[in-house]
């Protein structure tokens, strides 16, 4: 239950993950497997809990069934298939005897239904056919549902059904269920975890939601139907805001649609410095949806296609065709500017349906070793991106090599793709080029023996910091140890860039520094030749760039380089940054 606090303005300060200020009632959304009661029954209310509990059951038959008929209308009745398994989860007669009698001898619905089905789902997961193994995700679904309806919580999943516009506040939201927020309903939101560089941090830049994470305990102390104001550039959510409040966020509200309209004019404006060097300045995308958003952004194409966002919501994954429709497109729309498509990058906080649990998630099942051990998964997205090829200015891209023997193995079934296809007589671009993610510390520092293999290296820079600093990207309590211009960092991005051009390989970033306006100067200086980001910082980042010398940035980055803290190298470039543009500081 949430705590009690004081009547009054309440102020909450966390991370800025997503700038833009949101006024509306607050919706807190529930954690199912945290604030279950737990409590006795008499005989006398046992009858009333049982009916109780099949409501919730009937309740969450009737979801299922809407949630599938939704996936066979989109998809068709294969992939809508899945959600059989659930049913057949709510019909288990052994598992529904056993929270009947177990709420018959006196335990609350809640408890009796949590620690049977936990028990099932413990069961599952220790077996050792794969097929059953991840039935435990299954269960676990049905159960936070089954869980949801007893509490009366809303989940995530009920987010779709949205009727007012409201500011969500949860324990923390999900990289998925970001990606389909209704922006239209969904002004802002606050999460007591998360990090800068969290995919759902990520999510809300690209949503342009203005966004507050790390905010500790905040959706304990909030209710639903408050007022708040969330503040996403300064991290701060207000809790019953004041009219003074209300009123100075007013004005800062209006200074930012100003700047945003004098960056608008710079739309078809090459980003090019003051002293005439071009850089090519483009979007971070996770599928077709974004392609309006870059192009009024400005941007000169793609620098990072996430499509493992493709991956993530649906029943079933896309097969190649549905692929390569998607990647024509995108393809298509930005020809003839180029767009990278990374192959999938599953895993860390991106995960799918069936995953198994890991306890460090980020350096486990991830990314390119998925794709590798699984050529059903890799072939048919290659296939797709190469097909694809043949539409635009497609190039292809790795995600989190660290070794040599990852990026011949990629580049091997890659070849082996180009053979069939040439074979099929299928068209295709036979001179696309292929790059790499650098985003493990060992990749940048045997980048001169990745680089021969590839057409362009492109910094994770979200990756690069955490594996660098051992610094959890999704953990608040260490959040202020995540910084990319740390000494170290900066090496790693300096030994790439070296390696790179050494080799004839363009550099580019497209982690979230690409689109930090305090860091950017000091990227340009190193020596980047692209910088990709969330379609919404991109104008900025293009202002900054137009009005940026290069001698000074290169100065900044000598001086940098010798510097041994990376507060005070932030600090330097932000100083560079804003006598430049201040405008870009002010709001
Ligand atoms: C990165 O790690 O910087 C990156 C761009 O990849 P992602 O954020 O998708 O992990
Ligand atoms: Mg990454």
């Amino acid at each position: 239950m949430p705590e009690r606090e004081p009547a009054g303005e309440r102020v909450y300060r966390g991370i800025p993950v997503a700038g833009g200020v949101a006024h509306a009632k607050i919706l807190r959304l529930g954690q199912t497997n945290h604030d279950i009661p737990d409590h006795r029954l008499t005989e006398a209310e046992t009858v009333a809990e049982l009916a109780r509990f099949q409501q919730a059951l009937v309740e969450t038959r009737r979801q299922i069934a809407e949630v599938q008929h939704r996936v066979k209308t989109a998809m068709g009745a294969h992939e809508a298939g899945i959600f059989d398994a659930h049913l057949l989860v709510l019909e288990d007669p052994t598992l529904l005897d056993k929270v009947n009698s177990a709420i018959r001898s006196g335990t609350n619905a809640e408890t009796a239904f949590r620690d049977i089905t936990s028990k099932y789902a413990a069961a599952l997961a220790a077996m050792d056919d794969d097929y059953l193994r991840e039935r435990a995700a299954d269960v676990h679904d049905v159960a936070n549902r089954v869980l949801g309806n007893l509490l009366g919580v809303v989940s995530e999943a009920d987010l779709s059904r949205l009727t007012e516009p409201v500011l969500i506040v949860a324990p923390d939201l999900s990289p998925s269920t970001t990606a389909l927020l209704d922006r239209s309903k969904v002004l802002g939101f606050a999460t007591d975890a998360g990090g800068k560089t969290s995919h759902t941090a990520i999510m809300a830049r690209k949503l342009r939601i203005p966004a507050v994470v790390g905010l500790g305990d905040v959706a304990r102390r909030v209710h639903t139907g408050e007022y708040a104001l969330i503040d996403g550039h300064g991290g701060v959510l207000t809790v019953n805001p004041t009219d003074a409040t209300l009123f100075q966020y007013g004005q800062i509200r209006e200074r930012r649609a100003a700047l945003e309209h004098r960056l608008a004019d710079l739309r078809e404006q090459p980003a090019i410095t003051m002293n005439g060097t071009r850089l090519v300045l483009a979007a971070n995308i996770e599928g077709p949806a974004d392609i309006p958003a870059v192009k009024e952004s400005g941007a000169e194409g793609v620098g990072l296609f996430r499509t493992e966002f493709l991956f993530l919501n649906p029943a079933v994954s896309p097969d190649e065709e549905q692929q390569f429709a998607v990647y024509r497109e995108v393809a298509a729309a930005f020809a003839p500017a180029p767009v990278v498509i990374r192959t999938l990058d599953l895993g860390g906080d991106k995960l799918f349906a069936g995953q198994h649990h890991e306890s460090n998630p980020f350096l486990g099942w991830r990314a390119i070793r998925i794709s590798l051990a699984d050529p059903a998964i890799f072939k048919p997205q290659l296939r797709a991106i190469l097909r694809a090829s043949a539409y635009g200015n497609v190039k292809l891209m790795y995600p989190m090599i660290s070794c040599l023997e990852e990026l011949l193995a990629a580049n091997r079934m890659l070849e082996v793709c180009r053979a069939e296809l040439r074979q099929e007589g299928v068209p295709f671009d036979e001179k696309m080029e292929v790059g790499m993610m650098i985003e493990v510390p060992s990749a940048a520092l045997i980048a001169r023996a990745l680089a021969p293999h590839v057409n362009f290296f492109s910094l994770g820079t979200n990756d690069l910091t955490q594996y660098t600093l051992a610094v959890d990207r999704l953990n608040a309590r260490v959040a202020h140890l995540h910084t990319p211009t740390h000494p170290a960092v900066l090496r790693l991005i300096q030994l790439t860039i070296e390696a790179g051009h050494a080799a004839g390989c363009w550099v580019g970033v497209c982690g979230e520094m690409a689109g930090d306006s305090a860091v950017i100067p000091l990227l340009v200086g190193l020596g980047v030749d692209e910088l990709s980001a969330t379609p919404a910082v991109v104008p900025a980042a293009k202002f900054l760039l137009r009005r940026l010398k290069l001698a000074e940035a290169q100065a900044l980055a000598t001086s940098a380089m010798s510097c041994d803290s990376g507060e005070e190298i932030l600090a330097r470039s932000q100083a560079l940054a804003k006598s430049v543009a201040p405008e870009l500081f002010n709001s």
